[in-house]
């Protein structure tokens, strides 16, 4: 079976690899999403064809965004790379490591669709004044917020009807994040 937005490949080995980063856990019997990218199972295809533009044929508009929401991906990945790292409890940190992972996937569709050479370098940001992993959790509820809302905006502005699906795609996957931060906040943090 193959993710048709990033191109992964999921077999028996490896459906659970990011399961702290998704909404609900993937098992051999029920795998209900990308383990790489986070989608919905409804693009999860046997023999389907992954989406891809050729980036000649696309609008400045559209290459814009494309360079805007691989920035952003690689931003909160590190982010959540610096917030494991930070974490004092296993629940805030396998989350953070899992969702580290989905965001970079992101970046890869991105720069696959646009056709950018490599992924952006981000200076690093010292995140070390959240003190524990309730103030991280905060933090990454309000990325996911702002994620979410920069995909709905930008899904209805594009013409392309391959990217303005993998927009879609990944608006959901983010609103799913945000889901994930709640839960640990209101029920483990
Ligand atoms: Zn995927």
């Amino acid at each position: 079976m193959k993710c048709l937005v990033c191109g992964m490949e999921i077999n028996t080995n490896n459906y659970g690899v990011n399961n702290k980063g998704l909404l609900g856990e993937n098992d051999i019997e029920h795998i209900k999403y990308c383990p790489f990218c986070g989608v919905d199972y409804k693009y999860l295809k046997t023999g389907g064809e992954v989406y891809s533009v050729c980036p000649q044929t696309l609008d400045k508009n559209t290459l814009l965004t494309l360079d805007h929401a691989m920035k952003l991906e690689i931003f909160n990945s590190e982010f959540y790379m610096a917030a494991a790292k930070l974490a004092k409890g296993a629940n805030a940190r396998e989350a953070f490591e899992a969702l580290s992972k989905i965001e970079r996937v992101h970046a890869i569709v991105h720069q696959k669709l646009g056709g950018f050479k490599e992924l952006p370098k981000l200076v690093n940001i010292d995140y070390s004044k959240h003190k524990n992993d309730k103030s991280l959790m905060e933090l990454a509820q309000n990325r996911e917020i702002h994620a979410t809302a920069f995909y709905e905006k930008k899904s209805k502005e594009i013409n392309n009807l391959v990217v303005k699906e993998v927009l879609i795609a990944l608006a959901v996957v983010e609103r799913d994040h945000i889901q994930i931060a709640s839960k640990l906040l209101t029920h483990i943090l």
